[in-house]
């Protein structure tokens, strides 16, 4: 099978407890990586899930090693259910996403890091960023939908209190 094939291309390096996902091959932009594995879907968040719906988080296998970047080169297409090279990667390199594009709110924030320009600090979820920021990146359907949700009750309160 495919999918199990790619997987194997992927291995986690843990130094100190901390674990990251390395690809031990080239990928070019817009390739599919790999399947996201969908094991144990609760309605909560731990730290070692992913969202892919409103109450849904999934237990993701070996892609629980991933850590996020908010100059990240791989997206979680939680729709399909694949994990896509958000540009050009070489063998060897550290695989991350961006937390919020499938978080909307987090079990465990985090100070981030990553040193990019771009770098939002506190990792926390989608509901926590301004909508600037979020545009900046992929964002997958059900944050989209919540941050629309968010959006019409702000608007809502504002006019109840206006009235
Ligand atoms: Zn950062």
């Amino acid at each position: 099978m495919t999918t199990t094939l790619t997987m194997e291309k992927l291995s986690i390096k843990t130094e100190n407890k901390f674990r990251t996902l390395i690809t031990k091959q080239n990928y070019k932009k817009g390739e599919v990586i790999c399947a996201i594995p969908s094991e144990d879907v609760r309605d909560k968040p731990n730290r070692y899930t992913v969202q892919i719906g409103h109450e849904k988080h999934t237990h993701v296998g070996k892609l629980a090693a991933l850590n996020h970047s908010c100059d990240p080169n791989v997206i979680l297409d939680t729709e399909n259910m694949e994990m896509v090279a958000a540009r050009d990667i070489e063998k060897g390199e550290e695989l991350y996403f961006f937390y919020p594009s499938t978080e909307w709110q987090m079990d465990a924030p985090f100070i981030c890091l990553c040193g990019s320009a771009n770098c939002i600090n506190v990792v926390a979820g989608a509901r926590f960023l301004p909508l600037s920021t979020l545009e900046r990146h992929y964002l997958n359907p059900h944050i989209r939908e919540m941050m629309i949700e968010l959006l019409n009750n702000t608007q809502h309160n504002l006019e109840k209190i206006k009235e």
